[in-house]
């Protein structure tokens, strides 16, 4: 699909609630009067480089400083809520859950949202009454097609698909106009790189560094075409030949990866080209954008810098089981000090704490989890809501009061 085809898909069902709606009940009281203060700067380009800091005599807290709602999920919640207000009386469908985080997603379905999946709907039960939002993650060509059909029985559409997701579309339908195949660092069965596939004429999904090694020595014959199918079954383009469709690759990735590892994927992948082709043939046979999305970039950063700048005893990182933004940045936690990746205040006790390890698909339970005083460091996903991070800190201060 070209650029103007995505583009042309967008255009037709697009359409703005914009009503005011109120924000504080995602706010926290307390993160706000510890983010009041100001933290360390670079002396050259004046950027936040510290962490927010609050010091309870027995326990220091460091929060990231750049943590929680992102651009793309703060413009989608704000559109659903919008949606809620501007139409009573009539069902505001959400294609999936709105954003990966159950507390945001509880608070939609509370004010009268739907959730396509859960209430086992398809687009062919959506009435012309019905107004249908398109999560911030996007959604696939099919459905915009079909999206546009019900636009034009009347049915009223309200698409929040982030900028970012936006821009590897564009990026995906340039690979398509140059006959590249993509090739994106992702996760397969994810609503975003689901939607991105899409969009590409012919593509293979990549997981992680072993994915991109299996790649690496198909391209270099190493690896058969027939092991190579097997590998990456329901992870590919239909119809997809290794031979003929690995000959020009284009690297494109899910926004929310971690940026290490793309960088990681992106010089594997360059080196197995040199050595099929040459150094001087590159261009021809392989080309590579960084499309994972600021916000997550920065929120990664945070966390790096965190680790590396301060002794901690401990790292919660809050946010949904099934946001990837949230795992990856305990991926990187785990890296500095014990990281517990926690859905809320709600996941822990004085003894227990349920907790998500990475790479696992269900919460686990550890014990004796917190200390009675210490550094502890605090990130949250880029779908976490302030005041879920609030709540975690006010909850460790009540268990261990001063
Ligand atoms: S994580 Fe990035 S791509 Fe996803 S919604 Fe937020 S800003 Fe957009």
């Amino acid at each position: 699909m070209s650029k103007l085809y995505v583009k042309a898909a967008r255009e037709k069902v697009k359409e703005k609630p914009n009503v005011n709606v109120t924000w504080r009940f995602f706010d926290s009281d307390l993160l706000d009067r510890i983010q009041s203060k100001e933290i360390e700067r670079d002396p050259t380009t004046g950027w936040k480089i510290g962490q927010y800091r609050l010091d309870t005599g027995h326990f220091e807290f460091f929060l990231a400083r750049k943590f929680g709602f992102c651009y793309g999920v703060k413009l989608a919640i704000w559109d659903s809520l919008s949606a809620l207000d501007k139409y009573p009386g009539q069902r505001v469908i959400a294609l999936s859950e709105m954003i990966h985080n159950p507390y945001v997603n509880d608070e939609l379905r509370r004010r009268g949202a739907i959730f396509m999946d859960e209430s086992e709907m398809t687009l062919d039960d959506i009435a012309p009454a019905d107004v249908v939002i398109i999560p911030a993650f996007g959604t696939t060509m099919t459905n915009f097609e079909m999206l546009r059909q019900l636009k034009e029985r009347g049915c009223t559409l309200i698409d929040t698909t982030c900028r970012s997701v936006i821009d590897v579309w564009d990026r995906v339908s340039e690979y398509n106009q140059i006959g590249f195949c993509s090739l994106i660092h992702g996760k397969s069965e994810h609503e975003e790189t689901i939607a991105t596939a899409s969009v590409a004429q012919t593509y293979l999904v990549v997981r992680d560094l072993d994915d991109t090694a299996l790649v690496c020595d198909f391209i270099c014959g190493r690896l058969s075409e027939q092991e190579l199918l097997e590998r990456f079954y329901g992870a590919c383009s239909e119809g997809f030949q290794p031979s003929r469709d690995l000959c020009r690759i284009g690297m494109a990735n899910q926004t929310t990866m971690r940026s290490s590892e793309s960088e990681e994927v992106f010089g594997m992948l360059r080196e197995a080209v040199i050595e099929a082709y040459g150094e001087p043939e590159v261009d021809a046979h392989f080309q590579a954008l960084d499309t994972i999305c600021r916000a997550t970039e920065v929120r990664q950063q945070a966390v790096i810098e965190m680790g590396q700048s301060t002794q901690l005893d401990l790292m919660l990182v809050v946010g949904g089981l099934n946001s990837s933004n949230t795992k990856n940045l305990a991926k990187i936690a785990q890296k500095y000090t014990q990281a517990y990746h926690i859905e809320g205040a709600w996941s822990f006790d004085g003894d227990q704490i349920r907790h998500l390890i990475y790479g696992d698909s269900a919460f686990t339970v550890s014990e004796d989890w917190l200390p009675d005083s210490g550094r502890i460091g605090i990130t949250a996903g880029a779908s976490t809501p302030d005041n879920t991070v609030g709540d975690v800190l006010e909850k460790i201060l009540m268990l261990r009061p001063e």
